[in-house]
């Protein structure tokens, strides 16, 4: 019974996450876990988290046998510090996410948090203590506390509200005729993407993993935005061990190391000084990014004038 009980509550669970027009990255990542075969091994233990460091040790992983994505990849996260991985699109940031949630199994190599193998523990344990801020939260059409609550479905109203308060998004809520109970997604209020980053931000919050993944966002958000988003996601990173998908290396110059990815691999690495000093890849990004922020500013003024 137990074995029929099983998938049929998956299927409903499911249903129910489709029901709710999904597009939440960790929701959708669990419905892919159908396909992925990871499971479980048998007699696998809750993972023990209690400093939350990362190491990737000579991980290589491809999606199909054809085609080999990261190569050889190796860093480590020592617990509490932030390390950021840049690189152009398609070099395999993302995938680095992908397998720390052990939504794939590497190929070879191996991946610990506080030194167990995380194809040891079981994947509800590694996915509670892993926190993501995505780059497109799609939230679900329901109220907004069910969507800041969804970090941690037991926490009080007074917890949710804290949150938000700390996402600095607690005002703007209060600011609604219906307040937390604001019908928000496709059939509700429709949020600007800084807003919708912020509830993101609030549900990170709420669930207070040891390691967190910063997926930023790629689409410009105004620099007022901007900043008050880089303030929060720096609250919520204080004393957890960090991982950090860059786009703009401005906001990655306090990062205890910097990985360069080019096609799968860690071509440079090092903290922004030094890699700047080294005048390789990474001090060319900087300066093609520092003259595009220039040539911004300029024509901000020229329209102000
Ligand atoms: P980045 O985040 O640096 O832009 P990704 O990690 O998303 O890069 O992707 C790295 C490479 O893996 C890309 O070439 C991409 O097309 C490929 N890829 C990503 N996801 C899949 C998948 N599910 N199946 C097959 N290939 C994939």
């Amino acid at each position: 019974l137990v074995q029929l009980y099983v998938p049929l509550n998956f299927m409903g669970f499911i249903y129910r996450e489709i029901k709710q027009s999904v597009t939440d990255l960790e929701a959708l990542f669990r419905l892919l876990e159908q396909d992925a075969e990871i499971a479980d091994r048998p007699g696998a233990a809750p993972l023990q988290t209690p400093a939350g460091a990362i190491r990737f040790e000579a991980v290589d992983f491809s999606y199909d046998p054809e085609r080999a994505i990261l190569k050889d990849v190796s860093f480590e996260v020592r617990p509490g510090a932030k390390v950021a991985i840049v690189g152009p699109t398609g070099a395999g940031k993302s995938t680095i996410s992908r397998l720390l949630f052990r939504f794939y199994d590497v190929t070879s190599g191996r991946v610990t948090i506080d030194g167990q193998d995380i194809r040891d523990v079981t994947q509800t344990s590694l996915r509670a203590a892993i926190g993501m801020v995505p780059q497109d939260t799609v939230l679900f059409n329901e109220t907004i506390r069910y969507n800041i609550r969804y970090g941690r479905w037991d926490a009080t109203d007074a917890e949710v509200e804290r949150a938000a308060a700390l996402a600095q998004i607690d005002g703007f809520i209060r600011s609604l005729p219906d307040g937390y109970d604001t019908e928000v997604g496709e059939r509700g209020l429709k949020l600007s993407g800084g807003e919708k980053q912020r509830i993101a931000i609030a549900r990170t919050i709420l669930k207070g993993p040891p390691i967190l993944i910063l997926d930023e966002a790629t689409s410009a958000l105004d620099s007022a935005t901007e900043k008050d988003i880089q303030d929060a996601l720096g609250r919520v990173a204080e004393g957890r061990t960090t991982l950090v998908i860059a786009h703009r290396l401005s906001t990655i110059v306090d990062a205890d190391e910097i990985l360069v990815l080019e096609a799968g691999r860690v071509v440079e690495r090092g903290a922004h000084a030094a890699l700047l000093a080294k005048g390789g890849v990474y001090a060319g990004l900087w300066l093609r990014q520092s003259e595009a922020e220039r040539a911004r500013e300029t024509l901000a003024r020229a329209g102000e004038d």
